[in-house]
């Protein structure tokens, strides 16, 4: 029996974990879980899956969880997501709270030994140095789920990593893919959030449809699979079919191919390297969509910015990453164009002094400045 810890339990990915673990009752128990505001899922969820810590944003929010009159321990913020974290009998933590705000949960858990499913893809744009080189320090498993990683990491086992000759991401190109680039501008956040292939979040949602999903996911391949960003290809393919690919120096190409329902890389990490019965819909690849496109980088701006945060480096893809938040934020609350989202990132990016990551708080220092930079841009209503 697995014990699972789950940060962010009550988001999309969360809720996809619960459902793997409900249909495996036998493989793996819920330890604990963290969350952040959503109360009434969070309750149901305890009823349900009987956790021994859970984990809230708010110390206030506890209230409401201590009438449901059962035995756990309780926590709040950032410690109390670090100690869902790492509580004894935890085995695997499957992070999946959105944005930075999973970072320091993320290190705790790797310092305690535990195994990590990752779906806080942030960590890795914000911090991948510091946290690979503590995934080899604490010897722990580093399993992603972002459905491109998962292919990759599948497709590239049993192979030596010289015959790699580069990896190639999908990306569906979101819900604006054919629509007139002179009308961007006024995009509305329901047509942004009404992404055509994948369920999600709402910032990952907002991000596919700029493309910067993809950019944070180049970041996050180089650092999974020790690779530069030149061995990363990005390619449009609107169907979502295939989830991603690897070249080899041979000219063969190996893809993973499946639904578009996250259960499936969840269940990967979390049976590693057991494969479960799936726990997705049945999938029939005749008359699947299987075209490719190149990107049209006028259209998806958002994409070479974050391929030249990782070139540039240290703390460059930190702040790309909290301006991001920001924009994205003020973008759905009705603060800022669709098209602005990059310009507010462009210009927090070309404010920023870099400075060398060598410890969090580089990381924390460049976040702060960042969201405080991109607000001041976007309190200008420059775009
Ligand atoms: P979501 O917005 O649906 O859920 C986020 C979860 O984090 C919620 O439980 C929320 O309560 C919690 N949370 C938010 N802020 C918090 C804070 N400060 N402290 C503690 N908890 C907090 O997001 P999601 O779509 O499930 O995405 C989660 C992560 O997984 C993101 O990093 C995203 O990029 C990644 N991811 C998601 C998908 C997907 O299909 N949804 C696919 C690949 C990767
Ligand atoms: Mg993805």
């Amino acid at each position: 029996m697995k014990g699972i810890s789950i940060l962010g339990s009550t988001g999309s990915i969360g809720v996809s974990t619960l459902e793997v673990i409900r249909q495996n009752p036998e493989r793996f128990k819920v330890k604990s879980l963290s969350a952040g505001s959503n109360i009434k899922v969070l309750k149901e969820q305890i009823q349900e899956f009987r956790p021994k810590f859970v984990s809230v944003l708010k110390q206030a929010h506890l209230k409401e969880l201590k009438k449901l009159g059962l035995n756990f321990k309780v926590g709040y913020g950032e410690e109390g997501a670090s100690e869902a974290a790492t509580i004894a009998g935890v085995d695997m933590v499957v992070s999946a709270i959105v944005g930075a705000a999973g970072l320091l949960p993320t290190l705790s858990a790797i310092r305690a030994k535990k195994d990590l499913a990752l779906a806080n893809k942030e960590s890795l744009v914000i911090a991948g140095s510091l946290v690979t080189k503590e995934v080899r320090k604490n010897k722990v498993k580093l399993l992603p789920i972002d459905s491109e990683h998962s292919a990759i990491f599948q497709v590239l086992r049993g192979s030596r990593k010289k015959d790699l000759k580069k990896l190639i991401l999908t990306a569906s190109g979101g819900p604006f893919l054919r629509r007139p680039l002179k009308t961007f501008e006024s995009i509305t956040p329901k047509e942004a959030l009404n992404h055509p292939t994948w369920k999600m979040g709402q910032r990952i949602t907002i991000d596919s449809a700029t493309l910067m999903n993809k950019g944070f996911e180049v970041i996050e391949a180089c650092w999974l699979f020790n690779v530069k960003v030149e061995d990363v290809d990005v390619l449009i393919h609107p169907g979502s079919t295939v989830h991603s690919m690897a070249e080899f120096i041979d000219g063969s190409i190996i893809a993973e191919l499946g639904t578009t329902d996250m259960k499936g890389p969840i269940a990967y990490a979390l049976g590693f390297p057991e494969r479960l019965p799936s726990a997705k819909a049945p999938f029939n690849l005749a008359g699947k969509n299987l075209k490719f496109m190149k990107v049209n980088s006028r259209r998806y701006p958002c994409l070479g910015l974050a391929m030249d945060a990782l070139k540039a480096g240290g703390t460059m893809p930190a702040v790309l990453n909290a301006a991001d938040e920001v924009a994205v934020g003020a973008f759905l609350k009705g603060k800022l164009s669709f098209t602005g989202i990059a310009k507010t990132i462009e210009e927090t990016l070309s404010l920023h002094k870099k400075k060398e990551v060598l410890d969090v708080q580089d990381v924390l220092e460049a976040d702060t400045w960042a969201r405080l930079e991109a607000l001041k841009i976007i309190k200008k209503k420059k775009f």
